[in-house]
């Protein structure tokens, strides 16, 4: 007699083996094929169930901790579970080794726009910068270091227009999110907003992109987190500004000013904001932004990036 399930299971796996022989996935950033990228595909409509069903060591470990579905002690080891958690996160899009090469941003570092210092002693403390020109938003922090791989996947996002990255990268966001910030201080998240003029080009905002599964993600953890509003239309770019790269710490301050302004400041009054934007670099951007909602009477505005520049 036929064994029915044992049939299905063996065919299955010759499936999945000829599927990876015949169809291996290509790195997007060494642009090698390795196998098991499609195999082991994130659901990518729900990349937060997927790492929740791996358990505690790939999930998000801001988000277990959180909850206390693990000890402080293993939440504390956030280098290997972020590395870890990047790596599953992008395990459809990048191999192994690239995904190895992803760098946490880590203690100690500016207490106030969070770079990370060269020296790897010593505790979190303000930085000579922040020092010399006071900056107008609460506090800066970020998911990685804008090097290698991260890079590389920003590049993919931004310019090739490979959105398909956004609900894993959306998802590292948001660990680090929780990781820095008690939801319950953050009454909205404001994603930096693009010219109407650079939107039409490029067709999508990556920043936004960024936190559009958020409350998909609130959803999910309904009872563990509040349901924090994501609210694109509130900031607008204004003025039409040449691109911030290759600029220096002066000019880039020169080109971003006065290019926002807040459309509606009845929404943001008293209001918590946290705004996000993909790359930190000088923080020119995100300064002009928090001058102009704080002038709008927000009560607070704290920075969230996917990546610093170092
Ligand atoms: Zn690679
Ligand atoms: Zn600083």
């Amino acid at each position: 007699m036929i064994d029915i399930p044992f049939l299905v299971s063996v065919l299955n796996r010759v499936g999945g083996v000829l599927k990876e022989v015949l169809f291996p996935t290509q790195c997007l950033v060494c642009r090698s094929f390795f196998p098991g990228g499609a195999a082991q595909c994130i659901n990518l409509k729900n990349p937060l169930q997927r790492l929740k069903n791996l358990g505690p060591d790939t999930m998000l470990p801001g988000i277990w901790a959180h909850n206390n579905f693990v000890s402080a002690e293993h939440a504390n080891n956030y280098h290997g579970n972020i590395q870890k958690t990047f790596g599953t996160l992008m395990s459809p899009f990048l191999c192994a080794t690239c995904s190895a090469s992803f760098l946490p941003v880590e203690s100690p570092m500016c207490s106030k726009c969070g770079i990370v210092f060269k020296s790897r002693q010593g505790e979190d403390r303000v930085c000579g910068h922040c020092i010399e020109a006071p900056k107008s938003y609460g506090m800066a922090r970020s998911a990685g270091v804008y090097d290698q791989s991260l890079m590389s996947v920003i590049h993919c996002l931004k310019y090739k227009g490979k959105i398909q990255l956004t609900p894993p990268l959306g998802t590292l966001l948001f660990n680090a999110f929780i990781r820095y910030w008690d939801p319950k201080h953050i009454d909205m998240v404001i994603p930096v907003p693009l010219h109407e003029r650079k939107l039409r080009i490029r067709g999508f905002n990556p920043s936004f992109l960024l936190v559009r599964n958020w409350p998909r993600i609130f959803e999910m953890l309904h009872g563990h987190l509040p349901v924090i509003p994501v609210e694109k239309d509130i900031l607008a770019r204004e003025k039409w500004t040449a691109p911030q790269t290759g600029l220096g710490r002066k000019e880039r301050l020169q080109n971003i000013k006065n290019a926002f302004a807040v459309k509606d400041t009845s929404k943001i009054k008293g209001k918590k904001i946290l705004l996000v934007d993909d790359v930190y670099t000088t923080g020119a951007t995100a300064n002009e932004c928090a001058k102009v909602l704080l002038k709008g009477e927000s009560k607070q505005v704290d920075v969230l990036t996917l990546a610093r520049a170092m």
